[in-house]
């Protein structure tokens, strides 16, 4: 490759190259562009651009800009990039990392690629406690998330905990990994087997530490993880895809089982690509099947030649997925739930989210994270001479990224109006021509006629998991939905995501809960603990409860009224309770209508039955 290079400040010398020596092989324009002239009937006719193509603002893309207009240019001339903005505004917006809540004007009838609080609520410390509260209600189903503890606050019990598995299993060394809250890419973070080694991170930035799986799955002799994209297109009703291509990410140094010694070694126990790419090991491979960052089918392949079921494997890693992404729609109803109540209107959302899975030597995957704004770099700085440096295009990147960023665009893209004369199709919305027929017909139906070849184009890389395929078989984890129901009824504050006292009187009152074993000042009582203890471990001077706090606050409710087997089952008993009575008195908008579900297992709720009673009899 030719290039030219440019002295940076510190002597760096930085190369003006070609960002790009290729366009993207086997990606084609999939509407028409290059070999339309093959299966157009009029070949000798121009196809004209549409007078109302699909429109992507991209002009906060920022570093996925690049992969945005690559996978544009790929669906053709019926999709049209608008970097700049525009005043009338545009069907999608492609923002970099976060949610932004901006004053443009078409912004709100519009499609946006984040969901307003989605990275707070899968930061480390955050995504900690989704687990943590998904784990109490549900043990075997949420094991998959290694065992943490959220420093600093509870230092203490981490310790004690420590040293009681010492004291069960003497010989049994264990090693655990302290990850900083607002950390990425493996900065700050570090491995010990002693609680006392804990450093500032995590006795004054707020961290997590988590049992560290020793017995990762090795390929090459070299620990790997999976990068897995998913894609949320809806809340309500809840949907989401699976990206059927990933990443595998290696280490560049060979894996030992984890010692003092080699403790330190991050190459060795540390996965990402922002550190092991400046290690002299990486290797950077043409190949999507070698290399030290290859493609997931090419592991699969891999594997499987070694004898590994893969199906069970994609299947078991299907399933942590539906769970992961299970657990976090609560909050993030609950964020969304402040966002529309603060009176502003709220754009349709779509997230692509990258979870990162280790497989263990038994071929279990665990969760180690998850990342609300996956890189979408397609490049890479390769260094040619000590200071120089040359822009290559990763091909790995390549074959995940554009297809998934293409394949989330035609999934999100809005249902147009078109009105069809004949043979022809136009855009002609105001026409008055009484043989003209206007139907609603998405892109993805107007190509449905073009040839196999082009239908094989339009072959997904997306999967739907939810509904399509774990909709029933996971419905039951869906407690925390209804939780986070009652606390965005209750809350009583406009846009605010804490409830105050009076919210959680109210929340009481209505669902009758102070007449059997629960006294109002023991409620008031309760709310008071929750607050402190809450606020205590979210420190942003906001007053109230947060939904984390609420959620505690009815399980220890539920304890108390209820004398179920599991904190499951009293959960489940407490909510049926509170929505019968408020079913009785509210207008409930129709998808979130309760539904009478079968009688808990509960003994001593004679408040329940005579409610229950009182339902039923009214439903009849
Ligand atoms: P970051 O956001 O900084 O990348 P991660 O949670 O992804 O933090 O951790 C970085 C890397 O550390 C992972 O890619 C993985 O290789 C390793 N790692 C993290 N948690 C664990 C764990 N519990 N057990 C084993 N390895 C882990």
């Amino acid at each position: 490759m030719n290039a030219t290079f440019a002295m940076k400040a510190g002597g760096k010398l930085e190369p003006i190259i070609p960002r790009r020596s290729k366009t993207p092989k086997s990606h084609t324009p999939d509407d028409g562009g290059g070999d339309r002239c093959m299966h157009s009937p009029h070949r000798s006719r121009r196809r004209r651009r549409p007078k109302n193509p699909i429109t992507v603002d991209t002009c906060k893309a920022k570093s996925s800009l690049e992969v945005v207009r690559l996978a544009l240019k790929e669906l053709g001339w019926s999709w049209k990039e608008v970097p700049y903005g525009r005043k009338s505004g545009c069907d999608i917006y492609w923002h970099s990392a976060y949610f932004h809540d901006s004053d443009e004007p078409g912004l709100y009838n519009a499609k946006v690629n984040k969901f307003p609080g989605m990275v707070e609520i899968v930061r480390k410390v955050s995504l900690t406690r989704i687990m943590g509260q998904m784990r109490n209600l549900f043990p075997d189903e949420y094991d998959f998330y290694p065992r943490s503890w959220i420093l600093p606050d509870q230092y203490h019990h981490f310790a004690a905990e420590v040293a009681s598995m010492a004291k069960e299993t003497p010989k049994q060394k264990r090693f655990f990994i302290v990850k900083p809250d607002d950390g990425a890419q493996g900065e700050g973070i570090y491995l010990l087997n002693n609680p006392q080694s804990i450093t500032s991170i995590g006795m004054v930035r707020s961290a997590v530490v988590q049992e560290y799986i020793s017995n990762p799955l090795l390929v090459e002799r070299k620990k790997f993880d999976l990068r897995i994209y998913v894609v949320l297109t809806s809340l309500d009703p809840l949907k989401f895809y699976l990206c059927k291509e990933g990443m595998a990410r290696f280490c560049t140094e060979q894996y030992q089982a984890p010692s003092m010694k080699n403790l330190h070694h991050t190459y060795m126990h540390l996965t990402n690509y922002s550190l092991n790419k400046h290690s002299d090991n990486f290797i950077h491979a043409d190949n999507v099947a070698k290399g030290s960052k290859r493609t997931m089918t090419s592991m699969w392949a891999l594997l499987q030649e070694k004898g590994v079921d893969i199906s069970q494997l994609c299947k078991d890693i299907e399933k942590v997925i539906c769970k992961t992404i299970l657990a976090l729609i609560p909050e993030l109803k609950v964020q969304m739930h402040a966002e529309l109540s603060s009176g502003k209107s709220m754009p349709s959302c779509f997230q692509i989210l990258g979870l990162d899975i280790l497989l263990s030597s038994d071929l279990k995957p665990y969760l180690l994270e998850i990342n609300a704004n996956p890189s979408y770099r397609l490049d890479y700085d390769h260094e040619v001479a000590p200071g120089v440096y040359e822009n290559l295009i990763s091909p790995v990147d390549e074959e995940i990224k554009i297809p998934l960023v293409k394949d989330t665009l035609r999934l999100v893209k809005p249902v147009r109006r078109i009105t069809t004369k004949s043979a022809s199709i136009s855009a002609r919305p105001n026409s008055t021509d009484p043989d003209e027929i206007t139907v609603e017909v998405s892109q993805l139906d107007l190509d449905e006629n073009k040839s196999p070849r082009h239908r094989k184009q339009k072959e997904s890389c997306l999967e739907e998991l939810f509904p399509a395929k774990y909709g029933e078989q996971y419905e039951f984890v869906r407690i925390l939905e209804r939780i986070a129901f009652l606390f965005n009824h209750f809350l009583g504050v406009r846009g605010g995501l804490r409830m105050g006292a009076t919210g959680f009187r109210t929340f009481t009152r209505r669902c009758k809960l102070c007449t059997f074993g629960l006294s109002t000042a023991s409620v008031d009582i309760l709310f008071i603990d929750m607050v402190r203890k809450w606020n205590a471990m979210n420190p942003d001077g906001i007053s109230g409860l947060c939904f984390d706090g609420f959620v505690e606050a009815f399980s220890v409710i539920a304890y108390r009224k209820f004398r179920g087997i599991t904190l499951q089952e009293k959960v489940v008993s407490l909510l049926d309770l509170c929505e019968c009575h408020l079913n009785a008195g509210i207008v409930w908008p129709p998808q979130r209508r309760p539904r009478v579900r079968r009688l808990p297992r509960v003994q001593d709720s004679n408040e329940y039955l005579k409610v229950r009673k009182q339902m039923q009899g009214l439903e009849n």
